[in-house]
């Protein structure tokens, strides 16, 4: 297929190789000329612009930062994108924008999903994405030979924007078993207890997690190169917290997420690890 790829960052670039690896003919465009040409070394096609990746294109992938550059790109791919095209947008984004954009692309002819990913850079370039994803089943359906050259897991999770507000409940989970797991080693260290120890128990309990199995060494030896950028999961968790006031619930825990995240960018530890939200409770006890 003829692929057109935007937003060829830390996921958006490995994922494209993947695609490309799959066979198909992927030409694509980000605003960095760098990472347009990585993508060109690799066999890929380079554009210099989104209507130039989207022109010609039987599928278009974006896989930008937050909303606002989606609300930027997509009215452009909607725009200049065949007849029929399928657009799948795998930014983690609101849900209410992936909706508006659905609604959009459907009054163009164009058919939209929501498919934010879950599994990270290494995920990415393994292709062991779990892709969550939004809209019509027979949309799904058509766009299921592509995924799966991107992720082992895929689930229509219902209509669009159910994928943002599954990949939304993702992140208020991760990152509140960050702040517990955080929690237990302060109280673990402070109790005089050795916290690997103590963790290696926890992993194989109840209490066991992937963040457990994945992080806990790291986390106790403070090494929080990132991984997955406290900035993102900022925005990550404004994104849970807007989608439970539009939906009228609450939900005190990820509020309290939401401002321990707030507090690690604040102490300048925006570009670390989200597993960094250690440092934010130890400053509560130093
Ligand atoms: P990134 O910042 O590395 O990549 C985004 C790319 O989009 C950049 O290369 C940027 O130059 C490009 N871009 C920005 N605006 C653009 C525009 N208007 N036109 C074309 N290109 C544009 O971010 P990332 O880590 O690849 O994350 C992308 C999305 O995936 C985010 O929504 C993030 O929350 C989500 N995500 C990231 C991870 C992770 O571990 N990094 C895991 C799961 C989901």
């Amino acid at each position: 297929m003829n692929i057109g790829f935007v937003g060829l960052g830390i996921m958006g670039s490995p994922m494209a190789a993947n695609l490309l690896k799959a066979g198909h003919v992927v030409t694509g465009y980000d605003v960095s000329a760098e990472r347009v040409e990585q993508l060109a070394g690799l066999g890929g096609k380079g554009a210099s612009s989104v209507v130039e990746a989207v022109g010609g294109a039987d599928v278009v992938i974006t896989m930008l930062p937050d909303s606002p550059q989606v609300e930027e790109v997509a009215p452009l791919v909607i725009e200049y994108g065949k007849p029929n095209l399928l657009y799948i947008d795998m930014s983690t984004i609101k849900p209410e924008t992936s909706r508006r954009v659905a609604e959009q692309a459907a009054a163009a002819g164009v058919r939209a999903l929501d498919a934010p990913v879950s599994g990270g850079e290494r995920g990415a370039v393994d292709g062991t994405l779990s892709i969550m994803v939004g809209g019509a089943a027979e949309d799904v359906e058509a766009a299921r030979p592509i995924l799966e050259s991107l992720g082992t897991t895929m689930v229509h999770v219902g209509p669009a924007g159910a994928g943002q507000t599954v990949k939304a409940a993702n992140q208020l989970v991760v990152g509140g078993i960050y702040g517990l797991v955080a929690e237990a080693i302060v109280l673990l260290e402070a109790s005089g207890v050795d916290p690997v120890a103590g963790l290696d128990v926890l992993a194989g309990g109840l209490a066991g997690s992937r963040i457990l199995e994945l992080k806990r060494h790291t986390m106790v030896k403070r090494e929080f190169a990132p991984g997955f950028r406290i900035d993102l999961h900022h925005k990550d968790m404004g994104i849970a917290v807007a989608a439970a006031r539009e939906a009228g619930v609450s939900l005190p825990l990820t509020g309290q997420v939401a401002q321990l995240v707030a507090a690690a960018r604040a102490q300048g530890h925006g570009s670390l690890d989200h597993s960094a939200l250690l440092k934010v409770i130890e400053r509560l006890n130093a």
